[in-house]
Order: structure tokens, then C-alpha cells, then sequence
């Protein structure tokens, strides 16, 4: 038995010194551990928990070597020698403004807003996308493995060491419901279509909060019996909102989260999800790939809304007054926000709407003029001055950190890319 105080050897030489037990789950225990003055976490498995113990050691050593360019992944750094103990490795400590997702789906944990939440769907999607192009799927795709930073969605992915080549089945099972139904059934291994079912899935829990397979029917099998669970994961999946079959529709009261965020959703999403749980719960192949998510996701955050009370919602769940205004459920109603376009797609400039880049880094933020807060403008957050051209036909120079003012026709170059404040469109 591994206790505090001990010191595990590493393959490549010194010790891991253990400080403290973070958890332990079914395959092993994670410890706090010390190496050369920094600290990491340690797993170590149990050894008769592994169906191959060998080839799990081999695919691990492979996993240090690797280099998936996305630091979403919290991967193995470094193993631990063969001990009496078993083995393990060293890896990334998870910072503590992470929070793990099955907090945030119970509500235990709360996003400071719209960005964050669709700003973490997009980085778990930008991270599977880096994750299969080289050749690699996750296998093990469950709401334990995943830590999100409430205040901007960043995303720190864990149970790493089940990753493996396509082909490679470590014996891992999954979790229920996370898992394609032909998994379920017994019919196939992991690979990249039954990881790209899972991620529609953990989409659908982050965006909607709740399972995309339970409803009324699910709600009829008294106890979730392993044959039960396998006969709704597997061998009669039914999408919650299936267009043609009402029969596991969501219930009031039991799963309300969906209900309310399935109404406030795009028409396009709701279609990807939609699709997702009909026709790609049925022909792998024709699931979304992850680019396909990630333009809906980009074109989702530029459609985010707020109303003057702070509340924030989808541009397309507001309900509209005779002169076009937009209704907030608080009872407001205010114009449609003017938009920022480069002539393909367009982002609505509302209070506090922040601009990313295609690496999340937010570029700029709609703030107010502190001396007349009725006049708005575009902060640049970027290390390089725009240059602007307002309606009259002025020219302006825009340094990092100040603003350019919000009126229709404003123009922007930013970083060569030309764009337009306009008048709302949808
Ligand atoms: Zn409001």
C-alpha cells in the first residue's frame, strides 16, 4: 500500500515524493506528489484492475511521447517504475478555479454567463478535432474527465491515459449514456464516429443540462437495470425530441432544464442535435464531424443577446413587440443590437459582448463611455492599433485598450480584415 510520505521511482530516474491522496476512482489512486521542487498529480492503478496490464503500460509510454498540439489535454508526462504497487504516471496538477463538469451539470457550479458556457463547448470540440487528426480517439468519454473554468470556459480534459489509437481497445467500457449505442451493443470497439457520438452528447449536457435519451420512457423502467440501460442506450435509443415518435418526450418537473434551454436554442442547433440523435444514432458515419460543431458553436456565441437588465439569451428566443423590439422576459423591451460584420457572418454588439480569436482569446468587449454611458464603444484588446473610418468619413487610430465608438457605418480594420457596424440582421 502506497501512503503519504513514500517515494514512488520514476522511470527516467528520481522520485515522486507523495504529499497527499486527491481521489481514488476504479482503476487506481491519485496522489499529490512532489518531483524536482514542483508539484504534480500521481496515478497510480491497481494492477489487477487492468485487463492488460502490459499493453496499457506500453500505450501510456507512447502518450508521454505524443504531441497533441491542444493544452486542453491534461496528458501523461512521465511513467513510474514497475513497483510492487503497480505502476503509473505523472501529470498536470488540475488548477483549482477548474471545476469538474459533473458540478456544473448538477448546478453546484454556476457559469458567469453565455460566453463561458458556449466557449467551453467550443474548446472541447477544437480539442477532439486535434485529438482525431492525429489519429488517436478518447474512448472513455464521461462528465468525470472533464474540469471547466467557470469564468471564461476554458477547459481541462483528465482520464487521458485511455487514449489510444484507433484499432487500440484498452479494454475500457465507458460510461453508460456517453457511449454509442453500438458500444453498447457490444458490436464495436472505440474510434473516432463512436467518440463524435459521445461529444454530441456532452454537448447536449452542457448546452441543455440533461440527458439526450431520457425522457418519459426511461422515467417508466422503475430501477435503471443494466438490462434497461442497455436496452435505452443500445438496442431502442429514442432522442428526447425524436420528430416523428413523442414517446420519450422530456417530463415537466423531472427533466425542466431541457425543456427551458431546448426552447431558448437556434433553430440550428436544435437541428444538430436533432440529426445527431436520429440519424446519427443509427449510421455512424453520418454524424457531425467537429468542424461541423464548430461552426455552429462560433455562429451560436455571435448570436448571444443581452437585454439593458444584464440577462443574456440566444437573439432568436426573444419574442417581438409590434415595432420589432426585442422582449425580455424581465418585461423590457429593447431595439435589436447593431451588429459587427465582415460580410459573411456577423456578431451583435450588446453590452459586454466580447470578441474572440480562433484561439479564444478575447480581441475586444463593448463597453460603455464612463463619462456618458450612453455612448458605446469597441475596446481593443489586441496588442495592434486598428485603424477606423467613422460614418462621416473621419479617420481614427484605435491603440490597444481604447475603444472605437458603435454607430451604424463605423468601419474597422483589424489585424487586415475589414468590418462594418451595422444595423441588426439576422
Ligand atoms: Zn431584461
Amino acid at each position: 500500500m502506497i501512503k503519504v510520505g513514500d517515494n514512488i521511482p520514476l522511470e527516467l530516474g528520481g522520485y515522486a515524493h507523495i504529499k497527499a491522496v486527491l481521489g481514488s476512482g476504479g482503476q487506481g489512486t491519485v496522489y499529490r506528489a512532489a518531483y524536482r521542487d514542483k508539484e504534480y498529480a500521481l496515478k497510480m492503478y491497481f494492477k489487477n484492475k487492468l485487463k492488460r496490464p502490459e499493453l496499457f503500460r506500453e500505450n501510456l509510454a507512447s502518450l508521454t511521447e505524443c504531441s497533441i498540439e491542444n493544452n486542453s489535454f491534461v496528458m501523461p508526462l512521465m511513467l513510474t517504475e514497475d513497483t510492487r504497487d503497480g505502476f503509473g504516471f505523472l501529470m498536470e496538477l488540475i488548477p483549482s478555479d477548474y471545476k469538474p463538469f459533473s458540478d456544473i451539470l448538477n448546478a453546484r457550479v454556476k457559469f458567469s454567463g453565455l460566453y463561458s458556457i458556449v466557449n467551453a463547448a467550443i474548446r472541447i470540440t477544437m480539442a477532439f478535432r486535434e485529438l482525431h487528426n492525429s489519429g488517436k480517439s478518447y474512448q472513455d468519454l464521461n462528465d468525470g474527465g472533464f474540469f471547466i473554468r467557470p469564468t471564461d470556459g476554458d477547459v481541462k480534459i483528465c482520464d487521458c491515459d485511455n487514449i489510444a489509437p484507433y484499432g487500440d481497445h484498452l479494454g475500457i467500457a465507458g460510461k453508460p449514456g456517453y457511449m454509442a449505442p453500438e458500444i453498447v451493443r457490444g458490436e464495436k470497439a472505440p474510434d473516432k464516429l463512436t467518440d463524435r457520438y459521445s461529444l454530441a452528447v456532452l454537448l447536449f449536457r452542457l448546452l441543455l443540462r440533461g440527458d439526450p435519451l431520457e425522457g418519459s420512457r426511461v422515467l417508466k423502467s422503475v430501477c435503471l437495470t443494466e438490462e434497461a440501460e442497455r436496452r435505452h442506450y443500445g438496442f431502442e435509443p429514442m432522442f428526447v425530441y425524436d420528430p416523428e415518435d413523442a414517446t420519450n418526450r422530456p417530463v415537466r418537473g423531472v427533466h425542466n432544464n431541457i425543456i427551458k434551454f431546448w426552447r431558448i436554442m437556434p433553430e440550428y442547433i436544435r437541428e444538430a442535435f436533432t440529426y445527431s440523435f436520429t440519424t446519427g444514432l443509427h449510421q455512424p458515419e453520418k454524424r457531425l464531424i467537429e468542424k461541423q460543431w464548430l461552426d455552429l458553436l462560433i455562429r451560436l456565441r455571435s448570436d448571444i443577446c443581452a437585454c439593458p437588465c444584464g440577462g443574456q439569451s440566444f437573439v432568436q428566443s426573444y419574442e417581438k413587440d409590434e415595432d420589432g423590439k426585442l422582449i425580455c422576459p424581465c418585461g423590457t423591451h429593447f431595439a435589436p443590437p447593431l451588429c459587427l460584420t465582415d460580410g459573411k457572418s456577423r456578431v451583435l454588439l450588446c453590452d459586454g459582448t466580447r470578441i474572440y480569436d480562433d484561439d479564444l482569446a478575447a480581441t475586444a468587449e463593448v463597453v460603455r463611455n464612463k463619462l456618458n454611458p450612453s455612448l458605446w464603444g469597441l475596446k481593443n484588446h489586441t496588442a495592434d492599433t486598428w485603424q477606423c473610418t467613422l460614418p462621416n468619413g473621419q479617420e481614427k487610430q484605435i491603440a490597444p485598450d481604447s475603444a472605437a465608438p458603435i454607430f451604424t457605418g463605423t468601419r474597422l480594420s483589424i489585424n487586415g480584415a475589414m468590418l462594418e457596424i451595422k444595423e441588426y440582421t439576422e
